[in-house]
């Protein structure tokens, strides 16, 4: 089941409908949340939830509730961030909860990231998308028999590219 938390996104990518779309900034209630993770559980109706489509979840000010809820539900869940939003605890805490985290890292210019959140320069926002992909590494170790050994850090050291 794909939840979308909310519309609001912290980011305008080229090739993202949102802008176009035009919805009211809007966020789902947690009781709602709350009331569809629990029927889905009664009526076994699925036990995976994924929160990305269009939105940036981690704006969502109870996106880690619904994810423990998730846990208490016994579900599985994967959560697509921009990466942009990066800080050490909050993503300890998110590490700790979801099952999948992807960062679906935006290889726009740097114009273009001023231009979706004025404040973080495009090397600010990639300083976040590395610390995030270290901060995995550093706490979940990589098994010596994994199919993808070091994949994570791999991604880390590639981004780091940019210093050369
Ligand atoms: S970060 Fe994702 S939701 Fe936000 S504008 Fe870009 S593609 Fe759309």
């Amino acid at each position: 089941m794909h939840l979308e938390m909310t519309t609001a996104c912290n980011f305008r990518c080229d090739f993202c409908p949102l802008v176009e779309l035009q919805r009211p900034a809007s966020r789902l209630e947690y009781s709602l949340i709350e009331q569809i993770l629990s029927e889905c559980a009664e009526h076994r109706l699925t036990n995976r939830v994924a929160f990305h489509l269009m939105g940036e979840a981690l704006l969502h000010p109870q996106c880690m509730d619904v994810l423990r809820l998730c846990r208490r539900y016994r579900m599985r869940t994967r959560l697509v961030t921009n990466g942009a939003l990066y800080r050490d605890e909050k993503y300890r805490e998110l590490f700790d909860l979801v099952d999948t985290l992807d960062i679906s890292f935006r290889t726009v210019d740097d114009m273009e990231v001023q231009q979706v959140q004025e404040k973080l320069t495009f090397d600010e926002y990639l300083d976040r998308v590395v610390a995030a992909v270290d901060l995995r590494a550093a706490i979940v170790p990589f098994r010596p028999h994994s199919k993808r050994p070091g994949r994570i850090p791999d991604v880390g050291k590639h981004l780091s590219l940019r210093l050369f």
